[in-house]
């Protein structure tokens, strides 16, 4: 029978692997899910078939409650909440981890002394640290992005001060719990470390500006694999430990991909509290706009050799992507050269574009990331802003005060003109005001998204 588990975690283990090789591209992306599914079934049958574990009636009750659950909510998810889901999808795992802790700590099955003992105690306590912190932290970022918190960052007096203390309590209360006999008297600190570390993950994410929420995302992501490692090493269970390196690991590369291209510093994210110091302007006018029909919008783009189309959360928000891949190829019959540009932030979870123009069916090649297309808009003739904001948004190259300073954006300016499509005035997620919107060769098209290309593409 071990053999038999041994073997199934090291073709589960391999599977995860092959996962996330077939997620990184969007190609290969189904297939990849399907790896990780059949991992992931796979681990769960070789678990609680292995011997180790009993009591069956209480897991198929789990089983069948945690499914339908998830299968509920999941099947229902609109694609623009997404990000909420893998929010608070990683604050069980915190959770999940903290009880774990607590759970083998009083288990008086698990009898330990000497070196073994103060190793799996090590281990107990930084799991339910991390797990602690991804728990809160999780909570208030899927409280951010549901829009129930507000995106303004709540900055409290000498925050490093505050992180500093609560850092060096951990510590000692870690000493304390360590050096402890009983088990009684060990869990004071552990406790009293588990409310510490609580506030820490509320003080972590309430800290950071809406602009930042991404790199707090896939850092969640991260802490939520390491959370996983730490219980897999406090239940001896190896494939755990693997899944859980295997995800912190993914997570803190894609958090050192967002930091890139947000211009963060890896180590003050990975601290909590950064950024966002600036003042968020409350979206006030600052000059005249230029409105446009979608008539005109309809003769510019015809009228054109190049285009550029340039899509934010608004346009996922309004489901506007089948139309405007059917423009697109409209466009391009008529010998218009259009090209979609992704900034690496744009709308609600990393990859949220590309997701959405491949569900399309926008060809992948005319799909380019930042980089690839930021110096090619002064050729460009009409940039078209479907629902984007803080991607476009100037003020974060010339405002070096603005909670988006320093962020790469996508220069749209540099065209010829540029189209702004989206329902009003308000700003972006992080809510600062757009100058784009104000400059003399930018146009707005105000209205929906969906209706708007729908209209346009009825001119074309
Ligand atoms: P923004 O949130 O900055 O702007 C979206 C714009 O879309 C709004 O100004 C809104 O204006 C408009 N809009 C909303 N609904 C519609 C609709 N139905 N039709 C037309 N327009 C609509 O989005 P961006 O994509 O530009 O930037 C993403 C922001 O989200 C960045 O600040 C990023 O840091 C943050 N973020 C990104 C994450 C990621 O991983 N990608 C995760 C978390 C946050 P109006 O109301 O006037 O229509």
């Amino acid at each position: 029978m071990s053999g038999m588990v041994t073997a199934s975690y090291i073709c589960a283990s391999i599977l995860f692997i092959l996962s996330l090789g077939g997620l990184s591209n969007q190609e290969t992306s189904r297939r990849g899910n399907l790896y990780g599914m059949a991992g992931m079934a796979l681990a769960i049958v070789a678990t609680v078939f292995s011997g180790q574990v009993g009591g069956y009636a209480w897991i198929a009750v789990a089983v069948l409650v945690g499914g339908a659950a998830g299968w509920a909510v999941a099947s229902r998810v609109e694609m623009t909440a997404m990000p909420q889901l893998v929010a608070i999808m990683h604050s069980f795992v915190g959770l999940a981890a903290v009880l774990v802790g607590f759970a083998n700590y009083i288990d008086p099955a698990v009898q330990m002394t000497g070196v073994e003992k103060t190793i799996h105690e090590v281990e107990i306590y930084i799991g339910v640290l991390i797990g602690a912190v991804t728990f809160t932290g999780s909570v208030i970022a899927f409280g951010k992005l549901q829009g129930v918190i507000g995106s303004k960052p709540l900055i409290l007096p000498g925050r490093h001060w505050l992180n500093l203390a609560i850092g060096l309590s951990c510590i000692w209360l870690g000493v304390v719990f360590v050096g402890a006999h009983e088990v009684d008297t060990g869990l004071v600190p552990l406790l009293i470390m588990t409310g510490l570390a609580f506030a820490f993950g509320v003080h972590m994410v309430m800290a950071i500006g809406g602009a930042d929420m991404p790199v707090v995302i896939s850092m969640l992501n991260s802490y939520s694999g390491w959370a996983a490692a730490a219980a897999g090493f406090m239940l001896s269970n190896d494939l755990l430990i693997v899944t859980g390196a295997l995800v912190g690991s993914s997570g803190a590369i894609l958090s050192y991909i967002m930091c890139r291209a947000m211009n963060r510093n890896f180590f003050a994210v990975i601290m909590g509290g950064f950024g966002g110091v600036g003042t968020v302007s409350a979206g006030t006018e600052d000059g005249e706009v230029q409105p446009v029909s979608a008539e005109e919008v309809a003769e510019m783009l015809t009228g054109s050799q190049n285009v550029v189309i340039v899509p934010g959360y608004g346009m996922a928000v309004a489901h506007a992507q089948h139309p405007v891949s059917e423009m697109t190829q409209a466009l391009r019959n008529q010998g218009v050269n259009v090209r979609f540009a992704i900034h690496p932030v744009a709308g609600r979870m990393p990859g949220h574009m590309n997701v959405l123009l491949a569900e399309a069916k926008v060809p992948y090649d005319i799909v380019l990331e930042m980089d690839e297309i930021n110096d090619d808009f002064p050729d460009t003739d009409v940039v078209l802003v479907i629902g984007a904001n803080d991607i476009v948004n100037p003020s974060a190259l010339e405002d070096p005060e603005g909670p988006i300073a320093g962020m790469p954006v996508l220069e749209v300016w540099n065209a010829q003109t540029t189209v702004v499509m989206k329902r009003s005035m308000a700003t972006g997620y992080a809510g600062v005001q757009n100058p784009l919107f104000f400059k003399d060769n930018t146009r707005m098209l105000f209205g929906d998204a969906r209706e708007m290309i729908d209209a346009v593409f009825k001119h074309i």
